[in-house]
């Protein structure tokens, strides 16, 4: 039986919630996953930046509470660095940066951004501060214009260009029917997983945002394609010293990151530059030598079909 008699109120809160949940799409590695259940305490104040530094202490999560994912997990990612979180498929990469979003809050332990733990902030406050390049960019069922402006609707026509040609997709989206015109999303014109990526990737330009987290953001790239981006993406962070954080598989996309934290069942197992972590001879190492050497043997890595 149908509870005919809401409060109109709670349906304009869960009106809101959903235009939250929409506007904030970008963002949502999976709708479905989003639980809408963090709350807001009163009079929350906005997040205060000062440099960025992100902080995990003694976090503990699951998304079932048999199941714990992420177990006394300690880290600090220092104000305007690029760090990278690399760990085996499942321990919980996605996860942190769900937790940093806040689509879930930890069960146990802290997360703090510049020293404000971040369930004492307001969410539009610190979603605000959050760029996400995801595994899988959800479109919009609008133009290409749109799906890149949706990054800042302010941005003009030529904001929304340049950031396109950053993002290393502007010539391809010339080659479309119509342009910045096309229409994608599922009624639109089909585009490439690669493509997708480096839409997400201009978005994230155009946004502009201090924090900016890559969820294995380039992995639908050729290597070539790849390389350009990553190399664009670095010199934008470092021009603007923003904290990064790259979630990432291909130990060769983030080598150079100016810290590595490796997990390993829901901990850290061991962390540093790369170079301190080759020598330590452990997990990373391996995983380095792994990677490597499939590397030397694969040869399909020559194909590219992405802008130069
Ligand atoms: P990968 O490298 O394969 O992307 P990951 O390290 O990013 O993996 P997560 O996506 O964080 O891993 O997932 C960690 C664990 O949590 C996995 O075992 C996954 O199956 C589980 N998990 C992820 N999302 C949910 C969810 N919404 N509900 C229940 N379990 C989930």
């Amino acid at each position: 039986v149908f509870q005919l008699s809401v409060p109109l109120n709670f349906l304009g809160s869960v009106y809101r919630e959903l235009r939250q949940s929409l506007l904030d799409m970008e963002t949502l590695f999976n709708l479905q996953k989003v639980n809408v259940a963090v709350k807001e305490p009163k009079d929350v104040k906005p997040l205060l930046l000062t440099g960025g530094e992100i902080r995990f202490e003694n976090v503990k999560f699951g998304y079932r509470p048999d199941r714990p994912i992420l177990k006394n997990l300690s880290f600090t990612i220092p104000a305007g660095k690029k760090v990278a979180i690399v760990g085996p498929s499942g321990c919980g990469k996605s996860t942190i940066l769900r937790l940093l979003f806040r689509s879930y809050d930890v069960q146990e332990g802290r997360i703090l951004i510049d020293g404000q733990d971040i369930r004492d902030v307001s969410l539009e406050s610190l979603r605000k501060a959050i760029g996400v390049v995801p595994q899988d960019t959800p479109l919009f069922n609008n133009t290409i214009e749109h799906n890149i402006k949706y990054g800042n609707m302010e941005a003009s026509a030529e904001e929304v260009r340049a950031a396109a040609k950053k993002a290393h997709i502007h010539q391809s989206i010339q080659q479309f029917p119509d342009g910045y015109d096309t229409m994608v999303g599922e009624r639109g014109m089909m585009i490439s997983g690669g493509e997708k990526q480096r839409l997400a990737v201009s978005r994230l330009i155009l946004k502009d945002p201090p924090l900016l987290f890559f969820d294995e953001a380039t992995s639908a790239l050729d290597t070539y394609t790849e390389q350009n981006l990553l190399a664009h993406i670095n010199s934008i962070l470092k021009e603007k010293s923003r904290t990064s954080v790259f979630v990432a598989h291909r130990l060769r996309t983030i080598y150079d990151s100016d810290l590595i934290i490796v997990l390993q069942s829901g901990e850290v197992a061991e962390s540093g530059t790369h170079e301190k972590l080759i020598d330590r001879a452990g997990v990373y190492s391996e995983l380095w030598s792994a990677q490597e050497t499939s590397l030397d043997s694969s040869s399909d890595e020559t194909n590219y079909s992405g802008e130069g």
